[in-house]
């Protein structure tokens, strides 16, 4: 999943998983938007790096030579390119990561000051 660093986001700013489940589930029950995004917008989160204050930018590897490869991912969040990228290269890869480059909104901190 590429958004797994949400909460670990949140717990980071104060906030508890109880705390967002609570929220979410109160909203859903008063028919109002109660997604992720929704708690995100709703406490002055940033739904660009989802709290995060940085997002991947791009994907490095080390192909089964040794050799290194960079590419930028220029869609934000694009689970599918990841994928693709993952069948094709990243499974015979001896090692990859994440690139990641700081959210520019709000200073990277990810949240509303
Ligand atoms: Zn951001």
């Amino acid at each position: 999943m590429i958004h797994d660093w949400t909460l670990p986001a949140l717990l980071k700013h104060g906030y508890s998983i109880e705390q967002v489940k609570q929220w979410r589930t109160e909203q859903d029950k008063a028919g109002k938007p109660s997604t992720m995004d929704d708690f995100l917008r709703a406490h002055g989160f940033c739904v660009n790096c989802r709290a995060a204050g940085r997002h991947i930018s791009g994907i490095h590897w080390q192909d089964s030579s040794g050799v290194e490869h960079n590419i930028e991912l220029i869609a934000r969040g694009v689970p599918e390119s990841i994928a693709s990228l993952h069948q094709r290269e990243l499974k015979y890869a001896l090692q990859w990561d994440f690139t990641y480059a700081t959210c520019e909104i709000w200073g990277g901190t990810g949240k509303l000051a």
